[in-house]
């Protein structure tokens, strides 16, 4: 039998920022993965840390306090991290409408945004189409990370510098406190044991996922182009009008409704696919572009070319100046709760922890819901403390 303060059921980002928190206040951690390297949702993603996307209050500090221990790891463990911000586009009235808003009220909720005219917007995002541009909406406080190469890294730094044991392969069968048992025999004692499973309902803890209200899975539609011109910047992580109807943090706006209902008018096609355009610029100079949702418990293993082509013909209307050759389509699937303010944590047992349902935010909320999760199981002595600024 061998021992560990804290166990941890996948390789994820969601178990990494555990694995991160517990170790850096003195625990022993082993981390159980069980294919040979994680391949989920958080080497599939975007890599756009994300505060700007959070619903204010619970979710935006959370995402704020995450902040920091990106910051952090970026010097320690060697990640490549941008924090240029975020735009999103301007190009109906209707997304001004919602861009002046929320600058107006947004400040006043903690965000760093700022309304900016079609000038201002052409000098921070040189690459704009100016064809029919109206503005953007300008947030200081997100980060560009290229999730494939920093999970890696990450995995790296937590075994090497803080002594967290990773054991790949191997699959947990069951958690029965206090032991964590493989499907290899292994078995484990562990003071406590912190679920990080990703979409996998039915390994783990199933009638726990049964019975949480609103959990369904989300599959998304993701493609890369091959590496730009030498010296091409992209700048910021670029959104567009349609993520405005997309994100919590402007789900109070008043303004929102009259796009909502103008998108689901005049391109329902759009809605069907769950469209949200975004595009960001990778360490290798490379474009991600993205992404669609479908929602449901299980999915069909299409790659949709409607949807690439609806991404591209969007793309083209935002930005100028891309070679949009695509060298890289995958699909990416996560689970998601569908009441924003249901919790993420689930304890099915003394010393257990089941994490779900953190969607399209795990890049962005990890590290805060780590603190609390550490915190309130006690591997951690000290309350999170509040972002600075936050509203
Ligand atoms: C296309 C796409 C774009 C996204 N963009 C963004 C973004 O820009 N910003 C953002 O903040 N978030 C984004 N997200 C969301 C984010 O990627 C997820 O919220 C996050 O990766 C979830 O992390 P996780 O650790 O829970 O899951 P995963 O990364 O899926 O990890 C779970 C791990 O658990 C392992 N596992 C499961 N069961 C067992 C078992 N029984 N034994 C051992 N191992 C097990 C799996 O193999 C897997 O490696 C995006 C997601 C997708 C798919």
């Amino acid at each position: 039998m061998q021992r560990a303060d804290v166990g941890i059921v996948g390789a994820g980002i969601v178990g990494l920022a555990h694995a991160f928190v517990a170790a850096r206040a003195g625990r022993s951690v082993v981390v159980f993965e069980r294919n040979s390297r994680a391949l989920g949702a958080s080497v599939r993603n975007f890599g756009a840390f994300w505060p700007i996307g959070q619903t204010p209050g619970v979710l935006f500090d959370r995402a704020m306090r995450s902040r920091g221990a990106w910051l952090e790891l970026a010097e320690k463990a060697g990640l490549w991290t941008q924090p240029t911000g975020s735009v999103f586009l301007a190009y109906a009235p209707d997304e001004m409408a919602v861009v002046e808003e929320c600058a107006a009220r947004a400040p006043g909720w903690g965000y760093q945004v700022e309304a900016l005219g079609k000038g201002a917007t052409l000098r921070r995002v040189p690459h704009a189409n100016p064809d029919g541009l109206l503005g953007c909406l300008s947030s200081a406080t997100e980060i560009r990370i290229e999730s494939r190469r920093a999970i890696p890294r990450i995995t790296a730094y937590l075994a090497r510098e803080l002594g967290v044991r990773f054991c790949f392969g191997s699959t947990v069968t069951r958690v029965e406190m206090a032991r964590i048992g493989t499907a290899a025999g292994e078995s484990w004692e562990v003071g406590h044991a912190i679920v990080a499973s990703g979409d996998d309902f039915r390994t783990l803890y199933p009638e726990v996922y049964a019975s949480t209200p609103g959990l369904t899975r989300c599959k998304l539609q993701m493609m890369r182009t091959v590496p730009q011109r030498e010296g091409f910047a992209l700048g910021p992580h670029i959104a567009g009008g349609l993520s405005l109807r997309f994100y919590g943090a402007f789900e109070g706006l008043e303004s929102v409704g009259a796009l909502r209902a103008r998108v689901a008018r005049e391109r329902p096609e759009l809605d069907r696919w769950g469209l949200n355009v975004m595009a960001s610029q990778t360490e290798g100079g490379e474009l991600i572009l993205g992404d669609s949702h479908e929602y449901g418990p299980d999915f069909d293993c299409e790659y949709r070319q409607e949807v690439e082509d609806l991404i591209l013909d969007h793309t083209r209307r935002m930005l100028s100046g891309l070679d949009l050759r695509i060298a890289d389509r995958w699909l990416g699937t996560y689970a998601k709760l569908t009441d924003p303010s249901a919790p993420f944590v689930r304890h099915p047992a003394e010393g257990v922890a089941v994490i779900t349902g953190v969607g399209g935010a795990g890049m962005t909320l990890s590290f805060g819901l780590a603190e609390e999760v550490c915190f309130e199981l006690g591997i951690t002595e000290h309350a999170p403390v509040p972002p600075v600024g936050a509203g």
